[in-house]
């Protein structure tokens, strides 16, 4: 019997009562790769949310602050994979921006690098955070998930490997952050209907690779994000939440659908 068969009570609301721009980045340093942004270019995204008035935030205050919020518009800043440039590129950025972020780490290879199975031929190999610059970061503000112990594609995984990459990745931030670890980004953003309750076992939120701004209708088990390659700074400028870039990330999505059907048809 699948488990997404049985009867089981509706997921919580997402705790935000207004729509709910979640950006993703991967790298960023002082030169472009299809993983990097470069340093200018996420200055000037940065600046450009701070003159709109929007500030960027953890994950985990956007969920559960904005209904104390009062007018004050947010955004989340996520960064997938935990690369250990965000320590010495992103972070400071952020900080002297009095903003925050959560960074979610693939726990097996805490000051290895992103060789996992499964990294297109394309990625740069890059250095990702150590535990001991985990465990800095996180006493300065920084919000730390889980993105599994090995970013394997988990839909396909047995459940039982799929529980133990779940909880000793939580395990692990736990007790190198000594915070409780409460988000999930899925790897590669794939999941399915098994997954998605499995996840909730262990987590109170996670987050995919759907691009579109989150509204309050959306589980919160399948947040989806924007990735920050897609945005100029003159959209996030003011902009992020206006019909304009709605419409604006349909078509990348719509583009990315069409993408992804070449690829699958070769
Ligand atoms: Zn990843």
């Amino acid at each position: 019997m699948l488990r997404e068969n049985t009867a089981r009570p509706a997921p919580p609301p997402a705790g935000h009562i207004r729509p709910l721009a979640i950006l993703v980045y991967h790298s960023i340093g002082r030169g472009a790769s299809p993983i990097t942004m470069t340093r200018e270019r996420f200055r000037g995204q940065i600046a450009a949310l701070q003159r709109a008035g929007i500030r960027g935030v953890s994950l985990g205050e956007a969920l559960t602050s904005r209904r104390r919020a009062g007018g004050r518009r947010v955004v989340a800043l996520t960064f997938d994979d935990g690369f250990a440039d965000f320590a010495t590129e992103a972070w400071p950025v952020l900080r002297e921006a009095g903003f925050s972020a959560t960074v979610f780490l693939v726990t097996g290879r805490l000051g290895k690098d992103n060789d996992w199975p499964g990294q297109p031929g394309w990625a740069p190999r890059l250095p990702l955070l150590s535990r001991g610059e985990v465990r800095r970061l996180a006493r300065e503000g920084v919000e730390f998930g889980s993105h599994s112990v090995s970013h394997p594609w988990l839909p396909t995984v047995a459940p039982d490997v799929a529980a133990t990459e779940l909880a000793l990745s939580r395990q692990a931030i736990e007790a190198a952050t000594g915070a409780p670890c409460r988000l999930f980004a899925y790897p590669y953003g794939a999941l399915n209907a098994a997954l998605r309750f499995q996840v909730a076992e262990y987590y109170s939120a996670a987050v995919t690779t759907e691009l579109r701004i989150a509204v309050p209708a959306d589980d919160r088990y399948r947040l989806p994000r924007i990735d920050a390659t897609y945005l100029a700074p003159a959209l996030l400028a003011g902009a992020i939440y206006s019909p304009a870039v709605g419409a604006y990330l349909a078509l990348r999505r719509a583009g990315r659908g069409v993408r992804r059907t070449l690829l699958r048809d070769r």
